[in-house]
């Protein structure tokens, strides 16, 4: 038998892996493949009513106006971006403690991501470190607001939801609405998450969606979604999800193809039904994991998540922090049990943003929830005694 670190011996050994699907899909197969047969027999696979039922459908349930489907949450970033006409000569401040598509989709359209640090507590971009950048770094001018390091036009806010809970959005459209820039929600973690009782996606200028397996509401393949409120906006996303052209073959615009796929709308439109009862499972097991961590007297060692007053949290991922992280996860691991680093380099720091000069010690906070952060198996599945099995495990780690 091996013998962890503490000199605890583990118990039996099990898998619990960080996400299975499977067992999910067999409670919904059996809707599903009647609609995709339907799909398939009418052989229309590109923006047809499967796609505009589910458009509606997710404006509905995140409290926007339109949703707009497009072919992935990198995508809607993208899109969104290009919509609000950021490109050259701008600057989006965003946070580098997130999925690479943040920062890369604003420097895809040749603007130059701004990373701020974000709050220990909940991961997020920190309202704070933005107003004390545009305090020391920036002129307010009658073009709006200048870097003055590098001349380049402050045009934007993307705030990220992270693990599925909310930015501090209330002081960020503050900033937001102060210096007149536009803020688009990266929510790809974080549909169905609240703010003070208000959704994710219906309180900046577009609210981003992916719908990748692993998300959420995750389809089977790569898709995404736009949700926004302002009509002109929304015909803006959907011209330029068409390569910019209306009517067809006529371009006042240049987009590109973002498409979402009929059958991947087919998908979405079952899963929707389900999201709000996966919802609870993990909300039920992230519940479950504070009672077993406070009873396996680790409470002094493993930082729970935090959640905002007001949130609705639908943890994408149950985060912790730990000491030794690393040597914890390939413990966990030999035990059988899946966990995941999200995110283990900062934006700032990754080689291809070198041109940014970013280095260490810029966000701190970042830099340190890099090293510190796991992700645990927290999908609606999960049976009490799996996760009774990860803490114990853990506990055996740490003795
Ligand atoms: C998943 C994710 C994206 C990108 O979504 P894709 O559908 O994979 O392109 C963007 N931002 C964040 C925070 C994400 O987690």
């Amino acid at each position: 038998m091996s013998v962890s670190p503490s000199g605890i011996a583990p118990p039996q050994r099990r898998e619990v892996p960080l996400l299975d699907l499977k067992v999910q899909y067999q409670g919904f197969k059996a809707e599903l493949l009647p609609i995709f047969e339907r799909v398939c027999e009418s052989q229309a696979f590109i923006l047809g009513a499967e796609t505009t039922a589910l458009e509606a459908a997710v404006a509905d349930y995140c409290g926007a106006a339109q949703g707009i489907g497009v072919s992935s949450g990198t995508d809607a970033l993208l899109l969104a971006l290009m919509a609000l006409d950021i490109g050259a000569g701008d600057e989006v401040i965003t946070s580098p403690y997130t999925f690479f598509a943040t920062g890369g989709t604003i420097a895809r359209t040749g603007a130059r991501p701004v990373y701020l640090d974000i709050e220990p507590d909940t991961f997020n971009l920190s309202p704070v470190a933005v107003q004390r950048f545009i305090d020391e770094q920036c002129s307010v001018g009658p073009a709006g607001l200048t870097h003055r390091a590098t001349g380049g036009r402050v045009r934007a806010l993307m705030p990220v939801h992270l693990y599925g809970q909310c930015a501090d959005m209330t002081p960020l459209l503050a900033i937001a609405r102060r210096y007149d820039l536009k803020l688009i929600e990266d929510a790809a973690q974080a549909i169905g998450s609240e703010y003070q009782g208000v959704r994710a996606g219906s309180m900046g200028d577009v609210g981003c969606f992916s719908f990748f397996p692993s998300k959420n509401l995750g389809a089977f393949g790569d898709a995404g979604l736009c949700t926004v409120n302002d009509p002109q906006l929304a015909e803006r996303l959907r011209v330029l999800r068409v390569h910019g052209g209306k009517p067809k073959y006529y371009h006042s615009l240049i987009g590109g193809n973002f498409r979402i796929d009929e059958l991947q709308s087919a998908v979405l439109n079952v899963k929707l039904r389900h999201l709000d009862s996966w919802t609870v499972g993990r909300q039920r097991n992230a519940a479950r994991y504070c009672e077993l961590f406070a009873d396996s007297g680790l409470g002094g060692i493993v930082t729970l998540p935090r959640v905002g007053s007001g949130n609705r949290h639908i943890y994408n991922q149950f985060v912790v922090r730990v000491p030794d992280r690393d040597r914890l996860k390939q413990y966990l691991a030999e035990h059988g049990v899946g966990s995941e680093i999200y995110y283990p380099l900062p934006l700032h720091l990754q080689p291809c943003f070198a041109y940014l000069g970013g280095k260490v010690g810029d966000c701190p906070e970042s830099e340190r929830a890099a090293n510190e952060t796991l992700a645990l198996p927290v999908y609606a599945e999960l049976a009490h005694d799996q996760l009774e099995y990860v803490v114990a495990v853990i506990r055996a780690f740490y003795g």
